[in-house]
């Protein structure tokens, strides 16, 4: 079988190798698609090597078949359609007995800690599995993943009908939270300052806000009968939108940090005791997030066909990378992986 091998500075070596089989408690699933995410743009500038090594096949957002079934797995057919919830935690440690294994101390997470899905052939604990309805496209199951990361910040920010919402940065990441928030019934607002992005999001037709163009918070108070947004996602990891999100907030409104700052920013205090603000942090998912972003999918909510902005075949791997590297108009690319 193929295998998309990362060996280090911005390079893919496609080899073929024999296919792995199933452990105890493990399935095979032949990959039919995988997307290209933020995590996997940061591993291919080699921000990631001490993690993950030369030697690694990354990839985590993904959609396939059960191929083979290892030993004590049960509840699970060949030919399945499935996606992987890439997450595998300790079981031992305090975030676990917690219940919050997602974000287990020891969290291995699968395509960056262990091999992932850009092969024809991945072998993962059953446990990680979701089934998906047999009529589900599998270019669009391959957004499970990042769909689910937005269920998750969505149903954490508490987001009910009604609610007035904005999102800063319209990366995928930023546009399937406001997709999921308008689902939820929410009036979404976008900021973000690529002219790529913002043709997106206004085609989509959510409020586009341009930064550089509008005081984002003025308008939003204006728009809101100078009430503010009950809660406001920051996606942009930047300080203007660490700036944006105390000015924009509601009083008592939540803010859901969703971006990976590598930098301490400057949060406006002040603002969060002046209105009583909420502060909420976000990482992945939960079982439950994944089952939703399976039902919005299926159910159409999710425009997955303006989503998905390009795919290719497996040995064009390393060019994908590079079409994200070079800017543009791509949402999400795809990999054609078996199929
Ligand atoms: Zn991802
Ligand atoms: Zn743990």
């Amino acid at each position: 079988m193929k295998a998309a091998f990362y060996t280090g500075n911005r390079t893919f070596e496609i080899r073929d190798v024999a296919p792995n089989e199933p452990g105890p408690g493990e399935v095979r699933v032949r990959v039919a698609f995988n997307g290209i995410c933020g995590t996997d743009m940061h591993a291919y500038h080699g921000a990631m090597d001490k993690r993950i090594g030369h030697n690694r096949i990354i990839g985590h957002e993904m959609s396939g078949r059960i191929s083979a079934i290892g030993s004590g797995v049960e509840g699970r057919t060949i030919g399945d359609p499935v996606v992987v919830r890439p997450l595998e935690p300790c079981g031992a440690c305090p975030a676990c007995a917690a219940g919050h294994s997602h974000i287990c101390h020891n969290l291995k997470f699968l395509g960056l800690d262990t091999d992932g899905a850009l092969q024809e052939e991945w072998c993962v604990p059953s446990f990680a599995v979701h089934a998906l309805p047999t009529d589900l496209p599998l270019h669009h199951a391959a957004l499970c993943e990042p769909v689910a990361v937005a269920c998750h910040d969505v149903r954490m920010g508490r987001v009910s009908p009604g609610e007035d919402v904005l999102v800063i940065g319209a990366g995928p990441i930023g546009v399937l939270i406001a997709m999921v928030a308008r689902a939820q019934g929410a009036n979404v607002a976008i900021s973000e300052i690529n002219p790529h992005r913002l043709k997106t999001v206004a085609e989509l037709d959510f409020d586009a806000l341009d930064p550089s163009k509008t005081d984002v918070a003025a308008a939003i108070m204006e728009r809101t009968g100078g009430k503010g947004a009950d809660v406001v996602f920051e996606v942009s990891g930047t300080q203007a939108g660490t700036n944006l999100m105390t000015d924009a907030a509601a009083t008592r409104g939540r803010i859901v940090m969703v971006a990976i700052h590598t930098r301490k920013p400057e949060v406006d205090l002040f603002r969060f005791f002046w209105r009583e603000l909420e502060l909420i942090g976000v990482r992945v998912y939960e079982k439950e997030d994944f089952d939703h972003a399976i039902a919005l999918i299926a159910s159409g909510a999710i425009d997955c066909e303006r989503m998905i902005t390009d795919v290719r075949d497996l040995d064009a791997v390393a060019d994908a990378f590079a079409a994200i590297d070079a800017g543009g108009p791509a949402m999400k690319s795809l990999i054609r992986v078996a199929v």
